[in-house]
C-alpha cells in the first residue's frame, strides 16, 4: 500500500508547480489559506445556544432546543458560514478541492485542542452511496481523517450508513422540515455500545442532520455524542449555495 506514496508525493508536486495552491481569501499563492486570512477567519463565539451551537443571544439555549429537545449532546461549529470560510467550505465541497480538508482539517483540530468535546471515536457524517459515487468523496470523511491524524482519536468510517438519499435540504426549508427531510435517514450498523462518539462534518444548519446521526448511534447504544463542524450557517444569513468567484478567475483548484 506505501509503494505508492512516492508516486502520490510526485503527483502532488506536479500539481504544485501546474496549479500552485492559491488562498480562498487574497488569492496570494502558496497555500489555501495563508496565515493572514486563517486569522481573520470569521469564528463563531459565544453568546451561542449551549446545545445546537446557534448563535443565540437571550439564554442558554435557543427557543428550537427548548421545543424540540435534540438527541445528539451538543453541536459546535469553528467558523460561521461566511466570507473566506465559506468559500473554503463550498470550494472544498462544489469544486472537488479535496486539498482543502488538510487545512480544514486542522483548524477543527487547534479548536478542539483548545475547546476540548466528549469523544472517543471520530464519526464522519456520510453520503448516501449514490451521492457519494457521484461527488467522488464524503467530504466530511476527509476532515474527519484529519482531524483524527492531529487528535489521536481513531475514525469510525462506516459506524452510519445513509440508507436514504435526501433530497437538498432547500435554503428556505424551516427547521421542522429540515427534520423530517432526514428523519430515518441514517443507521448505525456497527456495535458502538457504550463509544463516545465526535461527530464531523463540514456545514451544520439547523443541525437536523447531526441529530438524525445521533439518533441512529443512540438507538445502538452509543454513550453519547457531540458534533463538530467546519462551520454554522443559519437560516436568516443563508444564501445562495453557488460558489462565487471572488472578483477575478485567478483561483485555481485541482483534484487529487
Ligand atoms: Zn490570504
Ligand atoms: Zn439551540
Amino acid at each position: 500500500m506505501n509503494a505508492s506514496l512516492p508516486l502520490q508525493r510526485v503527483k502532488t508536486a506536479l500539481l504544485d508547480l501546474l496549479f500552485p495552491l492559491r488562498c480562498f481569501g487574497c488569492g496570494s499563492e502558496g497555500s489555501l489559506l495563508c496565515p493572514s486570512c486563517s486569522r481573520t477567519l470569521p469564528r463563531l463565539e459565544l453568546p451561542f445556544c449551549q446545545r445546537c451551537g446557534m448563535p443565540y443571544t437571550e439564554g442558554n439555549l435557543c427557543p428550537a432546543c427548548l421545543s424540540y429537545p435534540l438527541s445528539i449532546d451538543g453541536i459546535r461549529s469553528v467558523f460561521l458560514f461566511k466570507g473566506t470560510a465559506r468559500q473554503a467550505v463550498l470550494q472544498f465541497k462544489y469544486r472537488h478541492l479535496k486539498a482543502a480538508a488538510e487545512p480544514l482539517g486542522q483548524l477543527m483540530a487547534d479548536f478542539l485542542r483548545s475547546n476540548p468535546l466528549t469523544g472517543e471515536v471520530i464519526v464522519p457524517v456520510p453520503l448516501h452511496p449514490r451521492r457519494l459515487r457521484r461527488r467522488g468523496y464524503n467530504q466530511a470523511s476527509l476532515l474527519a481523517i484529519e482531524v483524527g491524524r492531529l487528535s489521536g482519536l481513531p475514525v469510525v468510517e462506516g459506524a452510519l450508513v445513509r440508507v436514504r438519499d435526501t433530497v437538498s435540504q432547500a435554503r428556505s426549508a424551516s427547521a421542522a422540515e429540515r427534520r423530517s427531510n432526514v428523519h430515518g435517514a441514517f443507521e448505525c450498523p456497527q456495535g458502538l455500545h457504550g463509544v463516545k462518539v465526535l461527530l464531523i462534518d463540514d456545514v451544520c444548519t439547523t443541525g437536523a442532520t447531526l441529530d438524525a446521526c445521533a439518533a441512529a448511534l443512540k438507538a445502538a447504544g452509543a454513550a453519547s455524542i457531540w458534533g463538530l463542524t467546519t462551520a454554522r450557517e443559519t437560516l436568516s444569513a443563508s444564501s445562495s449555495a453557488t460558489v462565487e468567484n471572488r472578483g477575478s478567475d485567478s483561483i485555481k483548484y485541482y483534484v487529487l
